[in-house]
């Protein structure tokens, strides 16, 4: 089974409207352990990525996730623009011309993107950064290969609930909630929420 340029615009698409509606709650983890602006961001970069789909169709997978990467650079601001516009930008690389990706196109995909997150950002597993919904993700998506495309994606999406979860006892090493120091233990971290958030929906591209 294939996932086609049509239902990846509209998963990106669908991001404006999860974002819009986990806005307060993104903030109020953000305004806990940093300063309340993550649900402010995300909402105002996928507003403006939608804009940008509507108004100019991309015309294969690759300039799709491009203009994700420069919307979101050009608006969502703070630490998680850059990263969220790196992570697209770097998926994108092996797409051009291509109408329809597999689940190995999208793993390595993912891989890429996670790589350019780490790169940009210099955080690892367990800082208590988006990184902690993005990696164990990774893990489940070649882990559920074999169970077909839907069960891959799914199980790549609980495995970062998991991750945004165990997130809550750490102490922030990377980003503003570092500067806390011991007081960013107790807290989930808004970024892997986010980045949770967003394979949730891409868990149900298929339909
Ligand atoms: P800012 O912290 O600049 O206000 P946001 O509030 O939009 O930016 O995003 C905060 C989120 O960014 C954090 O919850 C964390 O998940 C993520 N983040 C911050 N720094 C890093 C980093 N170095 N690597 C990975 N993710 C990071
Ligand atoms: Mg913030």
């Amino acid at each position: 089974m294939m996932i086609t340029l049509p239902q990846l615009i509209d998963w990106l698409k669908k991001l404006d409207g999860v974002y819009t509606e986990q806005k307060d709650f993104l903030s109020k983890l953000d305004s806990d352990i940093g300063d309340g602006d993550h649900g402010v961001n995300m909402a105002r970069g996928f507003n403006a990525v939608l804009s940008a789909i509507e108004s100019s169709p991309p015309a294969d997978i690759c300039a799709a996730f491009k203009t994700v990467s420069m919307t979101l650079i050009k608006t969502v601001g703070g630490a998680s623009g850059p990263l969220y516009g790196t992570f697209f930008l770097r998926a994108a690389a092996d797409f051009t011309g291509k109408q329809e990706l597999d689940l190995d196109a999208w793993t390595s995909a993912l891989e890429k993107g996670i790589q350019g997150i780490e790169q940009l950002g210099k955080a690892q597993k367990g800082d208590k950064t988006m990184l902690d919904a993005w990696l164990p993700a990774l893990t489940a998506l070649k882990e559920n290969g074999g169970n077909g495309i839907k069960a891959a994606l799914k199980a790549a999406a609980d495995a970062a609930e998991e991750g945004m979860k165990a997130t809550i006892p750490l102490q922030a090493r990377k980003g503003r909630a570092s500067y806390l120091g011991e007081r960013s233990i107790g807290h989930q971290d808004p970024g892997a929420t986010s980045a949770f958030l967003l394979l949730q929906s891409a868990a149900g591209i298929l339909g």
